[in-house]
């Protein structure tokens, strides 16, 4: 089979496209998302690394606002399968703060992570939804029969079961402003220049995180701190003591994650591993001597990490040439409540240009 037919597109399995095609599935509209990478949560992101987890992108929730705070709360008496075990548990209640005007700051905070790994949020808000992995939506034009046409390209050789084409009525592009500009730019999407333009606006800035592992014998030397976020350092951005968010952690394991303007000076760089280790060795004078030799290190660069400046709606829409809205956390906010609620804007207009029919609303995502 090439080519299959839906109401509704979602380009992007992170939280904004996976929110958004629960709320129209729910609602009875036959809904596919497409996903570049072989996971769902996006930028909620967890690697499996020597025998155990690390989470390289969001490292946890706090309740911040309305839709996390019904998140968290929802998930945190959610079971994890058969086991007793919650989804969601409360990591540590401070987080140390290191600036260079006032020294180290130990600031309050109530951070939530899944001893699984953070991209069990997302397999919960993905639960039901028909998803298509290894799909990179490459263009899409519409079509005399007024529906979008989309082409995939299949990113990992072994995915090769589902269609490479897709037709719906409305399409949802749930990624990054930049990346959403890729296929949206090329003339035949025929997309309003405004929409572009509004598009174009939207920059993001990069990140570099280390996953690192560590000997068992250093457990002496261990730090009481969960993580430190640094505030105006050239090269980090924050250190999380990641194996203390796992039940049984064989062994010590640390993610650190890059400044933007360390992350930015790398950007063409092809070998990442020097880049790993330069950044270990400057954690090491900043923090404990131990840092600059890890049993092993993995390095992951995210191009598009953080919304430098996102724009001030909630979705980005038109209607010409056929229904298509643009959600994530450049809309509205720079972060997952963001992305959660541009989600929920674009469910809610996709609906009012399909069907307008009653949707079931956050409360809580009608308990998937
Ligand atoms: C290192 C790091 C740490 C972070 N920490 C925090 C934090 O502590 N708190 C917080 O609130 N936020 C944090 N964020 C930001 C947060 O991750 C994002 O704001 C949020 O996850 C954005 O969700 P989204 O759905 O908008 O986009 P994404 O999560 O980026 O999802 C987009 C999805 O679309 C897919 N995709 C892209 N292009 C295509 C295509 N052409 N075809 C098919 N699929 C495609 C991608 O693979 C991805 O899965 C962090 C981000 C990073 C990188």
């Amino acid at each position: 089979m090439k080519m299959q037919q839906f109401d509704i597109t979602v380009i992007g399995a992170g939280v904004a496209g996976l929110v958004c095609a629960q709320q129209l599935q729910q609602t009875g509209y036959s809904v596919v998302v497409l996903e570049k990478s072989r996971g769902v949560g996006g930028r909620m992101a967890t690697r499996r690394v020597s025998a155990t987890r690390a989470d390289h992108g969001v490292r946890y929730l706090e309740p911040t606002g309305k839709f996390l705070q019904q998140l968290i709360n929802f998930l945190e008496n959610k079971n994890n399968g058969p086991s007793s075990e919650s989804i969601l548990q409360l990591w540590t209640d401070k987080i140390y703060e290191l600036t260079q005007s006032r020294g180290q700051l130990l600031v309050p905070k109530r951070c939530y992570v899944t001893p699984q790994g953070m991209n069990s949020v997302g397999k919960f808000l993905a639960e039901g939804l028909e998803i298509w992995f290894s799909r990179r939506v490459e263009n899409m034009k519409p079509t005399a029969e007024k529906n979008w046409h989309l082409n995939l390209e299949i990113t990992n050789d072994a995915a090769t079961e589902k269609p490479t084409q897709v037709i719906s009525r409305a399409v949802v592009v749930a990624i990054p402003a930049p990346q959403a500009l890729m296929i949206l730019e090329q003339p035949t999407a025929e997309i309003p220049s405004e929409f572009l333009q509004r598009l174009g606006l939207v920059e993001y800035d990069p990140c570099i995180t280390v996953m690192a592992g560590y000997s068992p014998a250093i457990y002496e030397n261990l730090p009481q701190w969960r993580a430190i976020a640094f505030a105006n350092d050239e090269y980090l951005a924050w250190v999380g003591f990641d194996s203390s968010k796992r039940p049984q952690p064989s062994q010590p394991v640390f993610v650190i994650q890059s400044s933007a303007k360390f992350a930015t000076t790398h950007l063409d760089t092809t070998d990442l591993q020097p880049v790993g280790q330069e950044l270990l060795e400057h954690t090491a004078k900043q923090l404990l001597p131990w840092f600059k030799s890890p049993e092993w290190l993995q390095v992951h660069q995210w191009g598009y990490a953080f919304c430098r400046q996102p724009l001030t709606v909630s979705c980005l829409t038109t209607e010409l040439p056929l229904p298509l809205v643009g959600a994530g956390d450049w809309c509205g906010g720079d972060n997952i409540e963001g992305a959660f609620a541009s989600g929920l804007a674009a469910a809610n207009w996709v609906n009012s240009q399909l069907e307008n029919l009653l949707l079931p609303g956050e409360s809580f995502l009608s308990q998937i």
